[in-house]
């Protein structure tokens, strides 16, 4: 893309209602507008971004051997009094009337919808396991909106939801939902903590929350510092196989990490003292087991080998999509702007045109642009007629984790400079080994 055909609004002012790092840099990089109190217009800068981790949590997810699919945002009121959740979800709950007076709302998440489907054309235990998800837009009208897409009333949320024959089967649905997040998250560049959680309007009794730690996090959250040295890794898991996914779990979940909801100071005592935290954390999933609590009230059975109905077991898991943009940019931006991890970043590299109307300088970067673009890469090219330092900022400020720039002194010498967005070094080369560098950087052509 050429800057100066892009709608790229950044603001030079720090707007004055943004209290957190996130929500101010998500405004004056021009990625997203807010339209009323908690949503917002998704920018094409933005966009981009809230794209890229759709991308990854769609992967992760097929991975892992579920479904995708996409049910709509507005759903009967009837459905949920079927379950008894229409009046027990509380002003949270956008409802409205359609004008033939019937009562709908705005889903907050899906159990039902997908409960319904589910008993509609699954009638035999030979039908399962089966796991369903969707990425789409929720509404729920927060008392306090607030920090930007951190806590929208409008967000996009991946929610799956695993039906099962019996409770063993539902548990490694549980388990195999932890490992697939975890990936997610690591691919995300993220480390999320998963911890013991409530089970709050969900309901249910095993429930773990993936919490980001950073000062700017809702939660308090209570751990024991070894939990931060564990990685998922390279390693290979095969989502059939219960015991490692269960194994997995384990390993992740045996030392103490909760959220205040279900912290023990007892418990929490027995931890080493140095190794005692105590942190504020962002929710950026959850999951849940939460065994028949929709399928009986719901009559979702399906036919057991013994041909008796049996009610399905199941368990509901979300990942907050919009909210890990926010999330992302608390853990990884410095004073200067946002650092994207090259997982999500909305352009892989930025080129700075030095002197813009020098014929060789120009010529060198549409050189860079297109042999970027044939590569299969994503460049943002600022050719606007701005001050070397303008074209800095503006980069610095968007967080691509890459700069080629080229001017034309460097280029006498054949050279032209590549900079690391996170450690800030550069160093000079020749275009072509600029973008082999890239090439192996994003792995393309490798
Ligand atoms: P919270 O405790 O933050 O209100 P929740 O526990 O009610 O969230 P879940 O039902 O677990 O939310 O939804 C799954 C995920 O969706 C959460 O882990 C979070 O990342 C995201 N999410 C929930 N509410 C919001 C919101 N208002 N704005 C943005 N993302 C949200
Ligand atoms: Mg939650």
């Amino acid at each position: 893309m050429r800057l100066t055909r892009y709608f790229l609004p950044v603001l030079k002012e720090t707007p004055a209602e943004a209290q957190i790092a996130s929500h101010r840099l998500m405004l004056r990089a021009g990625m997203i507008k807010q339209s009323s109190a908690g949503i917002y217009s998704w920018l094409p800068l933005g966009w981009k971004v809230l794209r890229r981790i759709e991308q990854i949590v769609h992967e992760e997810q097929m991975r892992a051997g579920h479904h995708p699919m996409l049910m709509p945002t507005l759903q009967p009121a009837d459905l949920w009094r079927e379950s008894g959740r229409y009046d027990a979800y509380g002003p949270e709950m956008l409802r409205i009337r359609d004008r033939g007076d019937r009562d709908m709302l705005y889903g907050p998440t899906n159990e039902e919808m997908i409960t319904d489907i589910v008993r509609s054309h699954v009638s035999s235990y030979r039908d399962l396991p089966l796991t369903l998800y969707h990425i789409q837009w929720k509404f729920r009208d927060e008392v306090r909106p607030r920090f930007g897409v951190m806590r929208g009333r409008e967000f996009l949320m991946k929610d799956g939801y695993n039906f099962d024959l019996d409770e063993a089967g539902a548990r490694h649905a549980y388990n195999r939902h932890l490992v697939s997040y975890l990936r997610t998250y690591e691919r995300l560049g993220l480390q999320a903590i998963p911890m013991r959680a409530d089970s709050g309007p969900i309901g249910g009794d095993d429930t773990h929350e993936f919490l980001v730690l950073a000062e700017t996090g809702e939660s308090e959250v209570f751990y024991d510092s070894e939990v931060t040295d564990i990685r998922l890794g390279a390693r290979e898991i095969d989502y059939d196989d219960a015991d490692q996914c269960r194994g997995v779990l384990e390993e992740f979940t045996s030392r103490y990490a909760r959220t205040d909801e279900t912290h023990d100071e007892a418990v929490f005592a027995e931890v080493p003292e140095a190794r005692r935290r105590t942190a504020r954390g962002i929710e950026v999933g959850q999951i849940f087991y939460f065994g028949t609590k929709y399928s009986e009230p719901m009559g979702a059975t399906v036919q057991g080998p013994d041909g008796k109905p049996v009610p399905l077991h199941m368990g509901s898991h979300g990942i907050g999509v919009s909210r890990l943009v926010g999330a992302i940019i608390e853990a990884s931006h410095d004073d200067k702007g946002i650092v994207w991890p090259e997982g999500v970043t909305p352009f892989h590299a930025g080129i700075v045109n030095l002197k813009q109307g020098d014929t060789s300088t120009d010529s060198a970067c549409e050189g860079i642009y297109a042999q970027l673009r044939a590569e299969g890469l994503d460049p943002l090219y600022d050719d606007r007629k701005e001050r070397a330092g303008a074209k800095f900022a503006t980069m610095d400020l968007i967080g691509l984790p890459w700069r080629v720039t080229v001017g034309p002194r460097g280029l006498q010498a054949g050279k032209v400079e590549l900079t690391s967005r996170r450690t800030g070094e550069s160093e000079e080369m020749s275009p072509e080994a600029a973008i082999a560098r890239l090439k192996a950087v994003y792995g393309v052509g490798v």
